[in-house]
């Protein structure tokens, strides 16, 4: 009988989960079972809220030889794939996401962070509205977040 070694490692030893947030462990993680980069990438882009690819490639530089040209190109190709998507809510950098089921998104206009918004947001793709078809949903919403909002204004 051949033996089931799905949930084995490179090296023969079983994988183990790993922190969720921590992309830096991960990281060090994948280089010893020498995860592709790709797979390097695309951990970075999963534990970090709403990436550049500078902050990507910040991420993983530490620990990986990786030129910003190949974080950039593995990007596009893992775009390509379906696997990420693009967040257009900030006007000063694109951002990647990994949640790829159509959400809106939250940018505080104080710390500049993008946030997935909790709550549902009713356009439908689709939906014939006074003639308007609409193909895709693309919602960013502007203000302050929970965190900004405890701190009094610095102005
Ligand atoms: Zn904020
Ligand atoms: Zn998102």
């Amino acid at each position: 009988m051949i033996p089931n070694n799905e949930s084995l490692g490179a090296d023969g030893r079983p994988c183990r989960e790993v922190e969720k947030n921590s992309v830096l462990i991960k990281a060090r993680r994948s280089l010893r079972r020498r995860t592709s980069q790709r797979d390097l990438v695309m951990d970075a882009v999963r534990a970090l809220p709403h990436p550049s690819a500078r902050e990507i490639f910040d991420a993983v530089s530490v620990f990986a030889p990786l030129s910003f040209g190949t974080v950039y190109r593995n990007l596009q190709v893992l775009e390509e794939q379906g696997a990420i998507v693009r967040v257009e809510a900030d006007p000063e950098v694109v951002r990647y996401d990994c949640r790829l089921a159509p959400h809106a998104h939250f940018r505080c206009l104080r710390c500049g962070r993008v946030f997935d918004f909790p709550a549902p947001i009713r356009v439908s793709v689709g939906k014939d509205a006074d003639g308007f078809v609409v193909e895709r949903r693309v919602v960013t919403l502007e203000g302050v977040c929970p965190e900004c909002n405890q701190q009094p204004r610095s102005w």
